[in-house]
Protein backbone atom coordinates (compact mmCIF):
# COMPACT_ATOMS: atom_id res chain seq x y z
CA UNK A 1 0.00 0.00 0.00
CA UNK A 2 2.79 2.37 -0.86
CA UNK A 3 2.36 5.87 -0.43
CA UNK A 4 -0.59 5.84 1.63
CA UNK A 5 -1.88 7.06 4.77
CA UNK A 6 -2.62 3.59 6.24
CA UNK A 7 0.84 2.40 6.69
CA UNK A 8 1.14 4.94 9.40
CA UNK A 9 -2.78 3.81 10.95
CA UNK A 10 -1.24 0.09 11.06
CA UNK A 11 1.92 1.31 11.96
CA UNK A 12 -0.17 2.45 15.41
CA UNK A 13 -1.59 -0.96 15.98
CA UNK A 14 2.08 -2.65 15.52
CA UNK A 15 3.31 -0.62 17.77
CA UNK A 16 0.78 -0.52 20.66
CA UNK A 17 1.09 -4.42 20.20
CA UNK A 18 4.96 -4.05 20.12
CA UNK A 19 4.50 -2.38 24.10
CA UNK A 20 2.63 -5.52 25.33
CA UNK A 21 5.42 -7.48 24.48
CA UNK A 22 7.69 -4.92 26.21
CA UNK A 23 5.95 -4.84 29.64
CA UNK A 24 6.65 -8.46 29.95
CA UNK A 25 10.56 -7.54 29.68
CA UNK A 26 10.27 -4.38 31.92
CA UNK A 27 9.83 -3.64 35.74
CA UNK A 28 6.14 -4.08 36.53
CA UNK A 29 3.94 -0.29 35.48
CA UNK A 30 1.32 -0.53 37.99
CA UNK A 31 -0.98 2.37 37.08
CA UNK A 32 -3.41 1.65 33.96
CA UNK A 33 -3.52 4.97 33.18
CA UNK A 34 0.24 4.62 32.82
CA UNK A 35 0.42 1.80 30.77
CA UNK A 36 -2.13 2.81 28.34
CA UNK A 37 -0.75 6.43 28.13
CA UNK A 38 2.76 4.42 27.09
CA UNK A 39 0.96 2.04 24.35
CA UNK A 40 -0.45 4.78 22.86
CA UNK A 41 2.83 7.32 22.73
CA UNK A 42 4.42 3.98 21.72
CA UNK A 43 1.95 3.18 18.80
CA UNK A 44 2.07 7.23 17.69
CA UNK A 45 5.94 7.10 17.85
CA UNK A 46 5.94 4.49 15.12
CA UNK A 47 4.17 6.05 12.89
CA UNK A 48 6.33 8.78 11.14
CA UNK A 49 8.68 6.12 9.43
CA UNK A 50 5.95 3.90 8.57
CA UNK A 51 4.75 6.07 5.89
CA UNK A 52 6.40 9.05 3.44
CA UNK A 53 9.90 10.60 3.41
CA UNK A 54 11.22 9.09 5.72
CA UNK A 55 9.56 5.65 5.42
CA UNK A 56 10.74 2.71 2.69
CA UNK A 57 8.78 5.21 0.73
CA UNK A 58 11.16 7.36 0.54
CA UNK A 59 12.17 6.41 -3.18
CA UNK A 60 9.02 7.80 -4.61
CA UNK A 61 9.86 11.06 -3.66
CA UNK A 62 11.71 13.81 -5.55
CA UNK A 63 15.28 14.10 -4.47
CA UNK A 64 15.50 10.22 -4.68
CA UNK A 65 13.71 9.87 -8.20
CA UNK A 66 16.12 12.76 -9.64
CA UNK A 67 19.11 10.78 -8.08
CA UNK A 68 17.49 8.00 -9.87
CA UNK A 69 17.69 9.21 -13.13
CA UNK A 70 20.88 10.29 -13.16
CA UNK A 71 22.72 6.86 -11.76
CA UNK A 72 22.70 4.18 -13.86
CA UNK A 73 21.93 1.56 -11.18
CA UNK A 74 19.82 0.04 -13.77
CA UNK A 75 22.95 -1.87 -14.96
CA UNK A 76 22.99 -4.14 -11.71
CA UNK A 77 19.89 -5.65 -13.28
CA UNK A 78 16.49 -6.30 -12.33
CA UNK A 79 15.48 -2.61 -12.63
CA UNK A 80 18.68 -1.40 -10.04
CA UNK A 81 18.42 -0.77 -6.46
CA UNK A 82 16.89 2.84 -6.71
CA UNK A 83 13.69 1.58 -8.28
CA UNK A 84 10.45 1.78 -6.26
CA UNK A 85 10.47 -0.88 -4.01
CA UNK A 86 13.76 -1.99 -4.40
CA UNK A 87 16.52 -1.57 -1.97
CA UNK A 88 14.49 0.79 0.30
CA UNK A 89 12.23 -2.12 0.63
CA UNK A 90 14.62 -4.61 1.47
CA UNK A 91 14.02 -6.51 4.95
CA UNK A 92 18.21 -6.86 4.73
CA UNK A 93 18.34 -3.42 6.36
CA UNK A 94 15.86 -3.20 8.98
CA UNK A 95 16.87 -6.56 10.04
CA UNK A 96 20.92 -5.54 10.31
CA UNK A 97 19.78 -2.64 12.36
CA UNK A 98 17.77 -4.55 14.40
CA UNK A 99 20.92 -7.25 15.13
CA UNK A 100 22.95 -4.21 15.83
CA UNK A 101 20.21 -2.62 18.26
CA UNK A 102 19.62 -5.96 20.12
CA UNK A 103 23.63 -6.61 20.63
CA UNK A 104 23.98 -2.64 21.80
CA UNK A 105 20.75 -3.39 24.14
CA UNK A 106 22.10 -6.42 25.74
CA UNK A 107 25.60 -4.79 26.45
CA UNK A 108 23.70 -1.36 28.51
CA UNK A 109 22.23 -0.86 31.40
CA UNK A 110 18.26 -0.98 31.59
CA UNK A 111 18.01 2.53 31.61
CA UNK A 112 20.79 3.13 28.28
CA UNK A 113 18.88 0.35 26.38
CA UNK A 114 15.54 1.38 27.29
CA UNK A 115 16.21 5.07 25.97
CA UNK A 116 18.15 3.51 22.94
CA UNK A 117 14.71 1.66 22.40
CA UNK A 118 12.97 4.91 22.15
CA UNK A 119 15.31 6.59 20.08
CA UNK A 120 16.50 4.05 17.36
CA UNK A 121 13.56 1.04 18.56
CA UNK A 122 10.33 3.10 17.51
CA UNK A 123 11.86 4.35 14.22
CA UNK A 124 13.04 0.98 12.94
CA UNK A 125 9.86 -0.59 14.27
CA UNK A 126 7.75 1.85 11.72
CA UNK A 127 9.95 0.59 9.10
CA UNK A 128 9.24 -3.00 9.82
CA UNK A 129 5.27 -2.16 9.74
CA UNK A 130 6.00 -0.33 6.48
CA UNK A 131 7.06 -4.01 5.34
CA UNK A 132 4.96 -6.27 6.75
CA UNK A 133 1.91 -4.46 5.29
CA UNK A 134 3.44 -4.10 1.71
CA UNK A 135 4.02 -8.04 2.25
CA UNK A 136 0.46 -7.76 2.01
CA UNK A 137 -0.58 -4.78 -0.14
CA UNK A 138 1.03 -4.37 -3.75
CA UNK A 139 0.05 -6.18 -6.85
CA UNK A 140 2.79 -7.49 -9.06
CA UNK A 141 3.83 -4.71 -11.83
CA UNK A 142 4.24 -6.06 -15.30
CA UNK A 143 5.38 -2.87 -17.30
CA UNK A 144 4.32 -0.74 -20.19
CA UNK A 145 4.11 2.58 -19.09
CA UNK A 146 5.12 5.54 -21.27
CA UNK A 147 8.29 6.38 -21.05
CA UNK A 148 7.65 10.13 -22.13
CA UNK A 149 4.35 10.23 -19.15
CA UNK A 150 6.70 9.73 -15.99
CA UNK A 151 9.76 11.24 -17.75
CA UNK A 152 9.83 14.85 -19.19
CA UNK A 153 13.36 15.33 -19.02
CA UNK A 154 14.15 12.60 -21.70
CA UNK A 155 16.16 10.93 -19.39
CA UNK A 156 15.02 7.28 -20.45
CA UNK A 157 16.66 8.05 -24.05
CA UNK A 158 20.32 7.98 -21.68
CA UNK A 159 19.47 4.91 -20.33
CA UNK A 160 21.48 2.14 -20.98
CA UNK A 161 19.11 -0.58 -20.12
CA UNK A 162 15.01 -0.91 -19.42
CA UNK A 163 14.25 2.60 -16.80
CA UNK A 164 13.95 1.44 -13.45
CA UNK A 165 10.61 2.00 -12.96
CA UNK A 166 9.22 0.02 -15.94
CA UNK A 167 11.06 -2.56 -15.23
CA UNK A 168 8.41 -5.56 -14.20
CA UNK A 169 8.42 -6.65 -10.84
CA UNK A 170 6.81 -9.25 -8.40
CA UNK A 171 4.25 -8.57 -5.75
CA UNK A 172 5.02 -7.50 -2.40
CA UNK A 173 8.62 -6.49 -1.17
CA UNK A 174 12.20 -7.87 -2.38
CA UNK A 175 13.54 -11.07 -1.14
CA UNK A 176 16.94 -10.22 -1.97
CA UNK A 177 18.07 -6.72 -2.12
CA UNK A 178 16.25 -5.46 -4.99
CA UNK A 179 14.95 -8.14 -6.42
CA UNK A 180 12.80 -11.31 -5.98
CA UNK A 181 9.84 -9.92 -4.88
CA UNK A 182 7.03 -11.93 -2.91
CA UNK A 183 4.09 -11.13 -1.44
CA UNK A 184 0.41 -11.49 -1.48
CA UNK A 185 -0.42 -9.36 -3.72
CA UNK A 186 -3.36 -7.78 -2.11
CA UNK A 187 -4.59 -4.74 -4.45
CA UNK A 188 -4.19 -0.93 -3.39
CA UNK A 189 -7.17 0.44 -2.23
CA UNK A 190 -9.15 -2.96 -2.94
CA UNK A 191 -11.41 -4.30 -0.59
CA UNK A 192 -8.56 -6.81 0.74
CA UNK A 193 -6.56 -3.96 1.65
CA UNK A 194 -9.16 -2.33 4.03
CA UNK A 195 -10.27 -5.82 5.99
CA UNK A 196 -6.24 -5.90 6.58
CA UNK A 197 -6.73 -2.15 7.95
CA UNK A 198 -10.13 -2.78 9.65
CA UNK A 199 -8.19 -6.14 11.23
CA UNK A 200 -5.11 -4.36 11.87
CA UNK A 201 -6.94 -1.55 13.93
CA UNK A 202 -8.77 -3.97 15.68
CA UNK A 203 -5.89 -5.67 16.82
CA UNK A 204 -4.44 -2.23 17.91
CA UNK A 205 -7.32 -1.30 20.00
CA UNK A 206 -7.15 -4.86 21.74
CA UNK A 207 -3.48 -4.01 22.33
CA UNK A 208 -4.63 -0.51 24.01
CA UNK A 209 -7.33 -2.38 25.98
CA UNK A 210 -4.83 -5.53 27.15
CA UNK A 211 -2.53 -1.96 28.48
CA UNK A 212 -5.38 -0.69 30.32
CA UNK A 213 -6.24 -4.42 31.90
CA UNK A 214 -2.85 -5.04 32.29
CA UNK A 215 -2.74 -8.05 30.37
CA UNK A 216 1.14 -10.49 30.28
CA UNK A 217 1.66 -11.98 26.38
CA UNK A 218 2.54 -15.57 27.43
CA UNK A 219 6.25 -16.42 26.58
CA UNK A 220 5.11 -18.30 23.56
CA UNK A 221 3.44 -15.65 21.58
CA UNK A 222 6.34 -13.95 20.50
CA UNK A 223 7.45 -17.53 18.37
CA UNK A 224 3.92 -18.01 17.64
CA UNK A 225 4.33 -14.57 15.62
CA UNK A 226 7.34 -15.52 13.84
CA UNK A 227 5.46 -18.45 12.89
CA UNK A 228 2.45 -16.68 11.18
CA UNK A 229 4.84 -14.08 9.50
CA UNK A 230 6.96 -16.96 8.07
CA UNK A 231 3.46 -18.66 6.94
CA UNK A 232 2.47 -15.70 5.17
CA UNK A 233 6.27 -15.24 3.70
CA UNK A 234 5.78 -18.70 2.30
CA UNK A 235 2.08 -17.69 0.55
CA UNK A 236 3.76 -14.28 -0.87
CA UNK A 237 6.68 -16.44 -2.08
CA UNK A 238 3.80 -19.19 -3.75
CA UNK A 239 2.19 -15.92 -5.16
CA UNK A 240 5.33 -14.87 -6.88
CA UNK A 241 5.67 -17.52 -8.34
CA UNK A 242 2.43 -18.03 -9.70
CA UNK A 243 2.55 -14.55 -11.58
CA UNK A 244 6.07 -15.22 -12.96
CA UNK A 245 4.97 -16.26 -16.40
CA UNK A 246 3.22 -13.06 -17.13
CA UNK A 247 6.12 -11.35 -15.72
CA UNK A 248 8.42 -12.90 -18.30
CA UNK A 249 6.28 -12.32 -20.95
CA UNK A 250 5.84 -8.58 -20.15
CA UNK A 251 9.58 -8.39 -19.75
CA UNK A 252 9.95 -9.79 -22.95
CA UNK A 253 7.47 -7.47 -24.63
CA UNK A 254 9.39 -4.49 -22.71
CA UNK A 255 12.74 -5.38 -24.17
CA UNK A 256 11.13 -5.56 -27.90
CA UNK A 257 9.65 -1.95 -27.49
CA UNK A 258 13.15 0.01 -26.31
CA UNK A 259 14.99 -2.13 -28.64
CA UNK A 260 12.36 -0.97 -31.60
ZN1 LIG B 1 6.16 0.89 0.31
Amino acid sequence: MCGRVEHRVTAVSHGAVASLFAYAALPPIGSPVARVAITVAVGLATAPTSGGKCSPDADQFGSWKKWDRRIPDELLLCGGPMRHRGISHWWGLPAAATWGLHEACTRLPLLLAVLLLIVAGLPLLGWWSHLWSDLWIGGQYLGGKRPEADDPAGAWDRKSTMDADDHPRGPGIPLFPWWGHVGLGWRVGSVGEWVYVLATTIVGGAAVYGAWRGVILPTWSLPAAGIAAAAVVVLGTVNSIQGLPARTRARRATRRRLAA
